[in-house]
């Protein structure tokens, strides 16, 4: 599933046109022989009784599909297209999408390129994965990450911010070497994670409330004399208003909001502070799905950046999903010059919902995700794909948006099935394709180029096959100028020319070129210009929902794991984390069914009555039907700061306060 930065190596055997035996491939320099339960999981997609294998359409929604031809449902799409209009089409790529190519994004760019020259809407994927936390830090002006190699090698203090190790399990054995020479770990989560478990200590923080922890500890550096001032004149700009600012932000006042002691705070601020080298691992997605979580990852890049922890070997911040380091620039291919001008909706999840229930959008091509259980808001959601002329989802199987709203379904190739080339943060790697694509299923290049042709944009495939396709990204001064041919050469891996250590020559990407501690960038687009908390709304509802990753999951891949026979049994349905306190007062015990609900939705689930999360939060796995009709769709950011970055950061704030009761 790629869960960058790690994208594990898989020897795959195969006999006679059938995969016999997968396993972790021990050469593989970013793995080293590991799979997760979900990458041994991975063989259980081909000759699955699931699979999309032909093109489906159906006269209804909830109606019987009839198997169609590839000619007959492109001809379909193609007419809907042009009945709607180009800006009222719209393109929406998920993870899905990236199976094969992750960190090298070909599909992802290829479908952007041909929303580019057909001039139809494309949103980012990355509004509901990394885009805002980097958002946040970015502002700030620290966007490039120290590796996990850097981490194992180098770390004496590593701070996992609402970093867990589910998503990202390869990062666990740098941890553990980290360990081995003596590096303190300590988890700041909301929750005892995966990563608590591998930590000396956990700091269990409210919900929402880690921009006040980290302001706190600013101002634990600031009035104790713990800040590199040298570093800081060099490097920063802002450092007077920030100091001044943080006057009022004291250890008691954050304990108040946070539930952590302020003595603990101030260890904790010292710890840092006292520690060469210390690494913040700041958490990729989940700890900035709120309406104010971002302001945490701004406040969170101040703290390297006023105790000098910058551009050094174990310090800065470490792995994080979906960064770049230093010199990672693959090849552009995504024609946005060549975009024609247009009524375009941002790539703002609100205004996207928006535009889908007002019939400013009016056909969905959506490609390897399920944008119901991604979005925020779900029922609102739904009420927009319900207006959808046509709805089109291309995907390995069926998920919960194919099931209710789709009128076409389009069968893809797995990663077996067609070339892909990856890219973690220090190689790239190549995947030939080792099995025929069975069915009709086709690639993402092959679909894309079969509607180019129908609509006549002739110079949207300008390569003469994938190969070529490949090349033109990854033959760039980064991989040493990677191909095909030389990948295949020499085994299918190659070590990209890349800094270990983020920000090694101390400049950044922000208009001073300096770290921000006061960002006028911010000001211009209608937010503060230093970090603040923000206090969540207040709410009738008792319980703050929070939702994140378990080992059997990442993202909405087939069909959030439930269509893999293995997944579905270690996952088999949505189970909601509750304080003991809090299920005593509601007479819930452990394993009950149970109902969530506030004013939006509601779902079931089963308790999960545990003390490894505090009272007053509940939390739930990600992805799961219905879990999304309780977050909130309001937007975070300004329309006029989504893509200030020059990244889209329109997450929408997914915050739910909840009441939780016993079923029947
Ligand atoms: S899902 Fe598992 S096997 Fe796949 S890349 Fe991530 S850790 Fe590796």
């Amino acid at each position: 599933m790629n869960c960058h930065p790690t994208l594990c190596g898989m020897l795959v055997e195969v006999d006679d046109g059938q995969v016999t035996r997968v396993t972790g491939d021990p050469d593989n320099p970013d793995s080293r022989g590991f799979l997760c339960v979900r990458g041994q999981a991975a063989p259980e997609i081909l000759d699955n009784p699931r699979r999309l294998l032909y093109p489906m359409l159906r006269a209804t929604r909830g109606g019987r599909w009839r198997r169609a031809t590839w000619d007959e449902a492109l001809d379909l799409i193609v007419q809907r297209m042009r009945a709607a209009g180009r800006e009222a089409v719209a393109t929406w790529p998920g993870h899905g999408i990236f199976a094969n190519n992750y960190g090298t994004r070909i599909h992802s760019h290829l479908l952007r390129r041909f929303s580019n020259l057909y001039g139809c809407q494309w949103w980012s994927p990355a509004i509901i994965c990394w885009a805002l936390g980097g958002f946040g830090l970015g502002l700030t002006g620290l966007l490039e990450p120290n590796t996990k190699e850097d981490m194992g090698a180098n770390a004496n203090l590593i701070l996992l911010w609402g970093a867990n190790l589910a998503s990202q399990p390869n990062t666990g054995r740098h941890l553990a070497a980290a360990k081995r020479r003596g590096a303190r770990i300590v988890t700041i989560d909301v929750r005892e994670t995966e990563a608590a478990a591998q930590s000396d200590e956990t700091v269990l923080i409210r919900p929402g409330t880690d921009a006040a922890l980290a302001l706190a500890m600013l101002h634990v550096l600031v009035v104790e004399g713990l800040v590199d001032r040298d570093f800081v004149a060099r490097h920063t700009i802002g450092f007077p208003p920030l100091a001044a600012h943080l006057r009022a932000h004291t250890p008691a006042w954050a304990a108040e909001i946070t539930g952590i002691p302020a003595a603990r705070i101030v260890d904790l601020a010292r710890r840092y502070a006292g520690t060469r080298p210390a690494m913040i691992v700041v958490g990729g997605s989940s700890m900035h799905k709120a309406s104010n979580g971002w302001h945490a990852a701004r406040a969170i890049a101040c703290l390297p950046a006023l105790t000098g922890q910058v551009g050094i070997a174990g310090g800065g911040l470490g792995p994080r999903h979906g960064a770049s380091l230093r010199g990672q620039v693959l090849g552009n291919i995504v024609a946005l010059d060549r975009r024609p001008p247009g009524d375009d909706v941002p790539s703002q999840m609100t205004r996207i919902t928006e535009s889908l229930v007002s019939g400013r959008v009016r056909v969905l091509l959506l490609f390897g995700t399920d944008m119901l259980s991604s979005f925020a808001d779900a029922n609102r959601v739904a009420e927009g794909l319900a207006r959808q002329d046509l709805v089109v989802c291309y995907d390995l199987f069926e998920n919960d948006t194919a099931r209710r709203f789709a009128d076409v379904l389009l069968p893809s190739t797995s990663w077996l099935e067609e070339l892909g080339c990856k890219a973690t943060n220090t190689h790239v790697y190549l995947m030939p394709q080792v099995l025929p694509a069975p069915g009709e299923t086709r690639s993402m290049p092959w679909l894309l180029r079969a509607l180019a042709e129908r609509l006549g944009l002739d110079d949207f495939f300008p390569w003469r096959d994938d190969v070529e396709l490949v090349d033109a990204m990854i033959d760039v001064p980064a991989t040493r100028h990677a191909t095909v041919a030389a990948l295949t050469a020499e085994g299918g891996m190659r070590a990209m020319d890349v800094s270990h250590v983020g920000h090694p020559d101390l400049t950044f990407p922000t208009p001073s070129g300096k770290l921000e501690l006061f960002s006028e960038l911010a000001v211009s687009r209608g937010l503060p210009g230093l970090p603040v908390y923000e206090a969540p709304a207040d709410s009738p509802y008792p319980l703050t929902l929070r939702q994140g990753r378990t080992l059997t999951a990442f993202h909405g891949f087939y069909d959030h794991g439930q269509a893999l026979p293995s997944l579905a049994k270690a996952d088999p349905e949505p189970v909601l984390w509750i304080s003991p306190a809090d299920a005593a007062a509601r007479g819930i015990p452990d394993g009950a069914a149970i109902t969530l609900a506030n004013a939006r939705g509601e779902m079931r689930a089963r308790a999960y009555v545990t003390s490894r999360i505090p009272a007053g939060t509940v939390w739930m796995r990600d992805g799961w039907s219905g879990l999304n009709t309780l977050t909130s769709g309001d937007a975070v950011l300004p329309d006029a700061a989504v893509e200030a970055l020059g990244f889209s950061a329109g997450q929408a704030a997914f915050d739910a306060r909840v009441d939780v009761t016993p079923l029947g």
